[in-house]
């Protein structure tokens, strides 16, 4: 198991040293090719949504009930601001400005998180696992990006930041996962029984 997953980590490390000899940052009439524009996007996208959850989250949490959800979803501000961090890192490995640009959908999910709050009633189980729900949709949709992002940075042979933003996507995964097993240890179960 171990030595598979090693195998297929040397195997995805040789190839963006590959595309770092081929993809060029500016094309020859002195222009950035449109692929390295759409990644820079990408970046300023998930770079208001983190944002965003930073001032997000703590109403989250002064919503929440449960001593494990709580306890996950403040670690998770507090992973949420190392992230900011790492995309301005990002920007800086880029050579380009920090800049957000607004992101609709997480806009969206946070306005869901909030609507969850509003028709639950404090202190209840049910409650919790509407934010548990809500805080999924938002760990999904980072999945999607960093995954997204991080493999777009290999094909533009810029490993560095393909790692930069592997690992924040593992820092996604990991929240996902936690708030599942805190979803089924025990607060579903005793949402049903409210
Ligand atoms: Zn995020
Ligand atoms: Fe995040
Ligand atoms: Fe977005
Ligand atoms: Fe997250």
């Amino acid at each position: 198991m171990a030595k598979a997953s090693k195998l297929k980590k040397n195997k995805s490390a040789a190839s963006p040293k590959q595309s770092s000899a081929t993809f060029p940052k500016i094309k020859s009439d002195g222009t950035e090719p449109a692929l390295l524009e759409l990644f820079t996007d990408g970046i300023k996208d998930i770079y208001w949504a983190e944002n965003h959850l930073v001032k997000a989250l703590p109403k989250m949490i002064k919503a929440a009930g449960a001593k494990p959800l709580v306890a996950a979803l403040t670690d998770h501000l507090r992973v949420t601001k190392t992230q900011v961090a790492r995309l301005e890192t990002v920007f800086e490995m880029l050579g380009k400005e920090k800049r957000a640009k607004k992101c609709d959908a997480m806009e969206g999910l946070s306005k869901e998180g909030e609507a969850v709050i509003e028709d639950t009633d404090e202190g209840t189980a049910t409650r919790d696992v509407g934010i548990i729900m809500a805080s999924q949709k938002v760990e999904h949709y980072e999945i999607a990006s960093y995954g997204s992002l991080a493999r777009l940075a290999k094909t533009l042979g810029l490993t560095d930041i393909a790692a930069l933003l592997t690992q924040t996507l593992e820092e996604e995964k990991e929240a996902d996962l936690l708030l599942t097993s805190i979803a089924e240890n025990d607060i579903n179960n005793k949402a049903a029984g409210e």
